[in-house]
């Protein structure tokens, strides 16, 4: 819930301060390379601890462990343990407790109540309002909640084939990229449909590999001066097939709700 307070610090952009609060290393940071523009990647499932297995093992990575070596690589507390309460805390900078974002729908039950309640208010909309360009590319019910609140909206339909829809969301964000937004959000989600439904490591890792391509691309295709926060929304989910089979490291920190957050200029 840090990163949409850092975000607006960072590009000037009000707004009502939220729960979470400025991260000062990643200011301090942004502005030694002169950044202007933030891309917000979110890697469904990327807790630290996986992370660093990645990294460690076997080379995995490579594109976001350059963008790390200039930059850093933070452990951030995730703010619930499944997907659209921890994306709402990245996006809004409030607990769950305070958004009441659960599930997709809630935020149109929320509006409901206040249309202009700030704690459902994300940073692409704080921005739009403010003038700077935002773009978003997710899953195309997750993208319609954004619908005439930001400049450009890109839905990708949910597929069983995850690797293929995240080489839609990487072409759409390639293509919001032209556009030149002051801040892009991408989702991308084959690390966590192969924590629920693939059976070795090996399969994971390969996941991670195609994540990791889709950076490079996103990463290749951003305007210099861009500010990369590539982040995870909660851990992997914790399940008797992974710890069976992980390293020790692993298994000492894979209780925690720690999430790696890297960022890193391009
Ligand atoms: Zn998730």
């Amino acid at each position: 819930m840090d990163i949409a307070p850092t975000i607006s610090e960072l590009l000037d952009i009000p707004m009502v301060p939220p729960d979470g609060k400025v991260i000062p290393e990643v200011i301090e940071y942004a502005t030694t390379y002169d950044c202007q523009k933030v891309v917000l990647v979110i890697v469904d499932s990327l807790g630290y601890s996986l992370y660093r297995y990645f990294t460690e093992n076997g080379g995995i990575f490579q594109n976001v462990r350059q963008l790390a070596e200039s930059g850093m690589v933070l452990r951030c507390q995730s703010t619930a343990d499944h997907t659209s309460p921890a994306i709402a805390s990245i996006f809004t900078g409030y607990l769950p407790t305070n958004h009441h974002v659960y599930a997709t729908d809630d935020i149109y039950v929320e509006r409901a109540k206040d249309s202009l309640n700030p704690k459902i208010k994300t940073i692409l909309e704080w921005a739009y309002d403010a003038g700077r360009k935002s773009a978003i590319v997710i899953e195309s019910h997750g993208a319609d909640t954004f619908l005439d609140r930001i400049n450009e909206v890109f839905g990708v339909p949910d597929s069983q084939d995850i690797i293929e829809y995240d080489s839609k969301i990487t072409d759409a964000a390639v293509d919001a990229l032209e556009s030149k937004p002051d801040i892009l959000a991408v989702h991308l989600r084959a690390i966590d449909r192969y924590a629920h439904r693939a059976q070795t490591w090996e399969e994971l890792r390969y996941a991670a590999g195609t994540v990791d391509v889709n950076i490079g691309r996103i990463v290749e295709n951003a305007e210099k001066g861009t500010l990369f926060m590539i982040c995870g929304d909660h851990p992997i989910h914790a399940n008797e097939k992974w710890i069976s089979s992980a390293s020790k490291a692993w298994i000492g920190e894979r209780q925690d709700q720690l999430v790696a957050l890297v960022v890193g200029a391009c």
